[in-house]
């Protein structure tokens, strides 16, 4: 059973989404189809949760209208590159809502969740609750300051929206105020036991339960990390108009959080396939034969090695994940993915820029898979890769066997005599003898920029092994010879052919359709695959070479969506002109604390701060009450000018200034001594 992340229904797939979580599942498909795996590989569109709910409210549509539109253009973008699931569900639909219900009302009657009334942020001027993404504010984690109320995807903790530091409505960027609700918790704590010998050594109720050794050492570490650092009771119910209804009597506003229902998606998913194609879905949920497989990206570890875990152990019946090969990100042209800066490549514009070129996106992608840690796209290297990788190397060995034979035996494989091999054409048979269960084992280890890379390395053998051996020569010279070496690059070709369909699925149809190989299975590969006599076809140029002005004409359009963006990298001012030093003696800078504060009536701009200094007990008055209320500025210590010449303002003399610091996008924050550091301290 294997699961790929369930893509968020707000927004389009790109690169990064690919190479996390479907590209790896697909390769893995695919090659367990070949090999004669029993193998089902589910995935759907995740359209509950406040992000979809706050975008429509943003573009001003229903949710629904959103998910629609997603679900049809992610659909477009896995069609399009190739991506193969069994099947392809949505969370939207009656019947994962009925699904995810029995499995609330289940644990709902096995005790699992704690129900507790408690204040919750509630925004007074949009008269919802806020949850989610409906809040942000600094981790308490990381201190990051753009943390949402249910995850930090800086650190990749999970949050509730109490734990923010300085939280803010992402709905009017008003401060919540706290309103009580009743939520279903789901105590983790009490699982933290059986989880950490679960990921750690791979038991489960005392019965070996999976290779823990087998797991990335990323993900188990930051699972242990979580565990050590001690579990938190997760909100698993929200106080939202759109989602799973929670379905309890008195509970109407309420649906379940959108990480409770989601991987239950996988088995509503499933149970969709198995109705489909005459199977029960018990089959790969319910039995402990079955190896169930996440592929997700990092910021998914915690629903999928703890949460999902938990809900699947209290309900009770089903199988466990026995492996969770969660990808890092993979960052573009030197900056982090961001769908909100436009910072990515699409797939679907890839695919209607570049008609015809999956396998070249695919290729590139496997080839630098963020498998242990956080890798980059560039658009050079694409170039690169496709130009001196696939052209080169793949697309010029095949491309010469098939002329070549074509030219010498009209088409047909030559016969070739045993006795008549040498060594080079021995060892070359013998890497074909040994690449299927080499490159089988990484595939199953989830190391498929290895597993590519050998597969590949098969076609670079093949083109060297044909330029050192140089059959054109041979053909006039020694025609027994001319046949070997030809035989030789036909096994070779036709083992890629094989070899790389997980990886490169059009190109590998093409080139099987050339040598006459129909509907291979991994077993097929083999040094004598291809018998004497068979007649080998033309083939299309496999792959074109880029020319540079089409990733340059890339690389600006990336450049032109940052311009647009009014995130664009800070500007900084440019230096003042030189001072002496004698001019910066002339500043009297001391620490303050600020003592008291209020508003300057009829001043919207101003804060009237009473600041002690050592010296005295002053009034300052600040222009910063648009950023500030005066209840955050009490107590600060901050950065005193106090000799600048005292100023009326609004009938109040100001005797001197606090320094602030703006940052890039135009807020403020106080210049703030360090610990330690009292008021009426001189700065020097
Ligand atoms: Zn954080």
């Amino acid at each position: 059973m294997m699961t790929s992340a369930l893509p968020y229904a707000n927004g389009q797939i790109h690169i990064g989404h690919v190479a996390g979580a479907y590209l790896p599942g697909d390769i893995r498909a695919r090659f367990e189809r070949m090999a004669g795996s029993d193998v089902v590989w589910v995935c759907g569109s995740d359209e509950h949760g406040a992000a979809i709910t706050l975008r429509a409210k943003k573009a001003q549509v229903t949710p629904r209208e959103i998910v629609d539109r997603y679900h049809e253009e992610m659909q477009q973008a896995f069609e399009g590159l190739d991506i193969s699931f069994d099947h392809y569900s949505r969370t939207s639909s009656e019947r994962h809502h009925d699904v995810a219900q029995n499995f609330f009302l289940t644990l709902l009657e096995k005790g699992s969740f704690e129900v507790k009334t408690e204040a919750q942020f509630y925004d007074p001027k949009a008269k919802q609750f806020l949850a989610d993404r409906y809040i942000t504010g600094t981790c308490p984690k990381c201190q990051d300051d753009g943390a949402y109320g249910d995850q930090c995807e800086k650190c990749g903790s999970a949050l509730s929206p109490t734990e923010l530091i300085d939280p803010k409505s992402t709905l009017s960027g008003a401060k919540p105020e706290l309103k009580d609700t009743t939520l279903w918790y789901l105590p983790m704590g009490r699982h933290e036991r059986w989880l950490k010998e679960y990921i750690e050594k791979g038991i489960f109720e005392g019965q070996p339960h999976h290779d823990a050794s087998a797991w990335k050492a990323h993900v188990s570490g930051q699972c242990r990390s979580w565990i050590d650092s001690g579990l938190q009771s997760r909100a698993m119910t929200r106080d939202l108009d759109w989602g799973v209804p929670v379905p309890v009597e008195g509970a109407e506003g309420k649906v379940l959080y959108v990480w409770l229902d989601a991987p239950i998606g996988y088995i509503t998913s499933t149970m969709e396939w198995a109705e489909q194609n005459d199977a029960r879905w018990q089959d790969w949920w319910k039995t402990d034969e079955t190896e169930l497989i996440h592929f997700i990206g990092k910021d998914n570890i915690v629903f999928h090695c703890l949460i999902f875990p938990i809900l699947l152990r209290e309900h009770g019946g089903y199988i466990l994940p026995t492996n969770v090969p969660a990808n890092a990100f993979m960052n573009l042209e030197g900056d982090k993915i961001s769908t909100s800066r436009n910072w990515a490549v699409w797939v679907n514009d890839f695919l209607q820029e570049f008609p015809g070129k999956s396998d070249e996106l695919r290729y590139v992608l496997a080839s630098i898979m963020p498998e242990q840690k956080d890798s980059e796209f560039t658009w050079a290297d694409y170039r690169e890769r496709v130009n001196n990788e696939l052209a080169d190397v793949l697309g010029n060995f095949v491309n010469r066997v098939l002329v070549l034979t074509r030219k010498y035996y009209d088409g047909n494989v030559p016969a070739i005599n045993a006795a008549d091999l040498n060594n080079t054409d021995h060892a070359v048979l013998e890497t074909l003898s040994e690449a299927p269960s080499q490159i089988a084992d990484l595939v199953r280890r989830n190391r498929f920029r290895d597993a590519l890379q050998a597969a590949m390395g098969i076609a670079r053998l093949g083109n060297k092994y044909m330029t050192e051996q140089e059959p054109w020569k041979a053909y006039k010279a020694n025609p027994t010879r001319a046949a070997v070496i030809l035989n030789t690059c036909i096994q070779v070709a036709a083992n890629c052919a094989v070899l790389l369909e997980p990886f490169l699925p059009k190109s590998a149809a093409k080139l099987q359709s050339a040598f006459g190989i129909e509907n291979p299975t991994w077993a097929d590969a083999a040094p004598d695959m291809i018998q004497v006599g068979s007649i080998l076809s033309e083939l299309p140029i496999l792959f074109e070479k880029v020319e540079a002005e089409v990733v340059d004409a890339q690389v600006s359009k990336l450049e032109s969506a940052r311009a647009a963006t009014n995130v664009a990298r800070p500007e900084f001012k440019p230096q003042k002109d030189t001072m002496t030093f004698e001019d910066f003696q002339k500043l009297d800078l001391r620490v303050g604390e600020v003592i008291a504060c209020e508003r300057v009536p009829k001043a919207d701009r101003l804060l009237n701060l009473t600041i002690r200094s050592g010296l005295d007990e002053r009034t300052v008055l600040s222009g910063i009450a648009e950023h500030f209320a005066p209840e955050d500025v009490v107590g600060r210590r901050v950065t005193l000018l106090a000799n600048l010449a005292p100023r009326k303002i609004r009938g109040i003399e100001s005797q001197g200034m606090i320094l602030m610091a703006e940052t890039a996008d135009g807020s403020l924050r106080f210049v703030t001594p360090e610990e330690g550091a009292e008021a009426g301290d001189v700065i020097s």
